[in-house]
């Protein structure tokens, strides 16, 4: 069999850590238990001079601090909920999520990434979207697991 079709070995599950992130973390933990895998978390905290477009004339260090703790406290929850997450195999990263995302994904051997995905339209797409960013030059195999609301 090419080592293409070989199983899963370290899958990466990143997190933008809102209500949304079970259904990613809940494909992603399914995969590593069918690929006997091990399971990685991240959630990339970004630069908040990066969300305002670069030079701000002001100092963000306390917001900035404040969006590391209240990030640092989501994670601790999805750690007591999910007995597969632990202390040891979830990652609180700063920087830019694709490149901290790819990064890590590279450093690990990490050969599966799992994102949500919006499949967003118009402006939206064009924009661009984090798991359209992180598919964009992956190291590895790259699974987009669907957060489209149905109607039904
Ligand atoms: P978005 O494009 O922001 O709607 O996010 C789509 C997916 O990208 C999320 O479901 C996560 O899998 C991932 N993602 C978004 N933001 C982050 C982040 N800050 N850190 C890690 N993953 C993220």
């Amino acid at each position: 069999m090419p080592s293409t079709l070989t199983s899963y070995k370290h899958i990466l599950v990143a997190v933008d850590l809102t209500e949304e992130c079970d259904p990613v973390i809940y494909r992603a933990s399914a995969s590593a238990e069918a690929n006997g895998a091990k399971l990685s978390l991240i959630h990339i905290v970004e630069p908040m001079a990066m969300a305002f477009g670069g030079d701000v004339p002001m100092d963000l260090s306390q917001l900035q601090q404040q969006q590391f703790d209240q990030a640092k406290e989501r994670l601790e929850r999805l750690i007591d909920i999910y007995p597969q997450l632990s202390t040891d195999n979830c990652h609180l990263k700063f920087g830019q999520p694709r490149q901290e995302i790819h990064g890590f994904a590279i450093k690990e051997k990490c050969d599966l990434i799992v994102v949500g995905s919006h499949g967003r339209h118009g402006l939206a797409l064009l924009l661009g979207s984090t798991a359209n960013d992180v598919l964009h030059g992956a190291p590895c195999d790259v699974l987009a697991v669907s957060l489209k609301k149905t109607d039904d």
